[in-house]
């Protein structure tokens, strides 16, 4: 009888049981199953919870064990790759102090406390040393300690950031994890031992407060990547390299489009090249308005703070804004143009048959970010978005989100942008407005969504407390996700605003107020398109479409009187007649990411041609100024990105 008592069952993922000695531990499990999977074996599950192998099995449970194929494998290799690092700082550095080091996306980091901050060579080194413990196999193994035990070995290790992480745990028992000469403070769990490990990169340090506290010392971290096959390190570490190369501050230099000033925090200058593409913005939404019923308006900066006490921002919004005072009047620079829009909505009375309304603006907004958090162009003090506010009785809700759809599509084609999720955002538990108004609102914004075949997520609760809202998000070329369009409902401001309509029955209605922006924020779309595309802008907004070379000094002048023909027929071109080698300028015009090269030797000279290059296609053959010109022409329709198909089909 006792010998029962001493036996548990155990049952296995494919719904097997077994039984065994009550006290096995996961690994006898598992070398019990098998020897590959003995060798495999990361951790184990206990009744669904991740615990090391060497957990023991006490009663009846579901058993699991966690390979590197295991969803539950990637965060605990991180984490035990994470406390190998320390291990290697340690080792090089005995006096530095170790702080935290969770696992996150793509790896994991590691703060330290060093006395100098690391250096590139410090890295390899550390990434060296991480590579012999790893040959070492060191086991890794669970202490239960008390607290004041745990003090003692880190007050031993000279780890006083880890004593006062213990001081501040509530329970009296902590567990650390030892690998040979290492001890860590850590709940655990890890893998069974250094051996398991391999498949990582230190990729970089920056600063950290501790415990992001800015009060607190700052700390250097070290990032690294890390998964569990070479392969998806490999993949993520290119994905690094082509991000680094896309980098739009980094392109915003070399090709002369943006920079900022001390002066200005936060707040882009756009060099001329840049203005191009900013003013080609705005002109290609400007023709999208007027084939769609917008009527662009220009509001003003600044308004009596008064107009912000009734939209609310004074109230919610107040940190992110700027205040002036002028003749002891209180002024708010805007930071929304829809406080403005309502004004401007009430000089008049509207009718039903005048709704929708639909007011563009592309004034300057700005908003106080702190400095911590601006990084180029994607998050500026100051900006102008494509946005527009759109009145509408309930009923007309549908077709301005059906019209709407169709509009982002357009904009987001001309860019590339194939790859679009959209959200629905509904009722959040806190709102305003009846829950009547709350069902026909978010069942106009779905009847759109599928009467226009557009696949899309619902988030129940991620509507705005004033309406339901649709969101829209794009995958840049290398997979990068990028919130940019929205159209929200607004019951509330029309309310605070008391904006009105006459209905058909002569009485005075709410209108409802639609926000909405396809690109969002221009300076922050700018820095997306230059990511996007890595600087090769789509042929129509290219700030330099053309550069003509001549192939030599005799040429000159022949080239600069193409330039300017070409200039008067509309094109961006530059000439590039420097005294430098053929090779030299057309690699320059290649650096500057130029859609194309118009080459202009003896034989293009004669004729009155030009030899065309493209910027990824190579030679496209020789052809006549006018077929040349036409081309472009057609290119700019159809918002092109190359003059590939163009020049073809001359
Ligand atoms: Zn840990
Ligand atoms: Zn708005």
């Amino acid at each position: 009888m006792e010998a029962l008592a001493q036996t548990v069952t155990i049952t296995l993922p494919d719904g097997s049981t077994r039984k065994v000695p009550s006290g096995t531990s996961l690994r006898e499990i598992a070398a019990g199953i098998g020897p590959r999977l003995a060798k495999d074996a990361l951790a184990g599950k206990i009744d669904g919870r991740v615990v090391d192998l060497s957990a023991r099995v006490e009663a009846d449970a579901r058993i699991e064990i966690v390979t590197p194929k295991s969803p539950d494998a990637l965060a605990l290799y991180r984490h035990s790759t994470a406390h190998l690092t320390a291990n290697a700082v340690k080792r090089l550095f005995p006096t530095v102090q170790i702080g935290i080091g969770p696992a996150i996306e793509n790896g994991y980091y590691y703060d330290f406390n060093p006395e100098r901050p690391f250096t590139p060579d410090d890295l390899s080194a550390i990434e060296a040393e991480m590579k012999r413990i790893i040959a070492e196999d060191n086991p890794v193994e669970r202490l239960e300690m008390t607290k004041d035990e745990a003090i003692r070995i880190f007050d031993a290790q000279k780890d006083a950031l880890k004593v006062e992480i213990i001081r501040g745990i509530p329970d009296d028992r902590v567990s650390c994890y030892r690998q040979k000469d290492f001890v860590d403070l850590c709940r655990g769990p890890h893998v069974p031992s250094t051996g398991k490990l391999g498949v990582f990169k230190l990729t970089h340090t920056a600063g950290a407060y501790w415990k992001g506290d800015e009060k607190n010392p700052m700390l250097q971290r070290i990032y690294a990547a890390c998964f569990l096959t070479q392969k998806e390190l490999d993949e993520h570490l290119a994905r690094l390299e082509e991000a680094r190369a896309r980098d739009h501050r980094k392109l915003g230099r070399e090709l002369d489009l943006f920079s900022f000033d001390p002066l200005a925090p936060a707040s882009p200058f756009f060099h001329p090249k840049g203005a191009v593409v900013y003013n080609g913005l705005l002109s290609f939404l400007r023709e999208e308005y007027r084939r769609r019923g917008y009527d662009e308006v220009v509001t003003p900066q600044i308004f009596d703070a008064e107009l912000f006490r009734i939209s609310g921002h004074y109230t919610n919004y107040k940190e992110n804004m700027y205040f002036t005072e002028v003749e002891e009047r209180e002024f708010g620079v805007k930071p929304m143009n829809c406080p403005g829009h309502f004004l401007l909505y009430r000089t008049r009375l509207w009718s039903y048959r005048d709704l929708p309304v639909r007011f563009a603006d592309f004034g300057r907004l700005h908003r106080y970010e702190l400095s911590g958090v601006t990084a180029g162009l994607t998050r500026v003090r100051t900006f102008s978005q494509d946005d527009a506010h759109i009145f509408a009785p309930l009923e007309k809700v549908e077709s301005e989100i059906f019209g709407f759809l169709e509009f982002v599509d357009t904009v987001y084609g001309a860019f590339g942008f194939e790859d679009v999720e959209i959200s629905l955002g509904l009722r959040p538990p806190k709102r305003m407005g009846s829950d009547a108004i709350w069902d026909r609102a978010e069942e106009a914004l779905a009847t759109a969504l599928t009467k226009s075949g557009r696949p899309h997520v619902v988030t129940p609760g991620d509507g705005a407390f004033y309406g339901p809202k649709i969101d829209f998000r794009v995958k840049d070329a290398i997979g990068r996700p990028w919130q940019l369009g929205t159209i929200q409902c607004d019951f509330s401001q029309p309310e605070n605003f008391d904006l009105t309509y006459v209905g058909e029955d002569g009485a005075r209605h709410r209108p409802v107020v639609l926000h909405r922006a396809i690109l969002g924020s221009l300076e922050r779309f700018i820095g997306i398109l230059i990511e996007h595309t890595g600087g090769n802008f789509p042929f129509w907004i290219a700030p330099v479409q053309a550069v003509v070379i001549p192939v030599s000094d005799r040429f000159g002048e022949k080239a600069r009187e193409l330039a300017g023909r070409l200039s008067a027929a509309g094109l961006r071109v530059e000439c590039d007649d420097r005294n430098e080698k053929l090779g030299a300028r057309i690699r320059k015009a290649e650096m500057q990411k130029a859609p194309c090269m118009l080459v202009v030797g003896e034989k293009e000279a004669d004729s009155g041609t030009v030899a065309v290059r493209l910027r990824h296609g190579g030679d496209a053959g020789t052809m006549s100024i006018e077929e040349f010109v036409a081309a472009a022409g057609r290119a700019v329709a159809a918002r092109s990105a190359e003059l590939t198909t163009e020049v073809k089909d001359r």
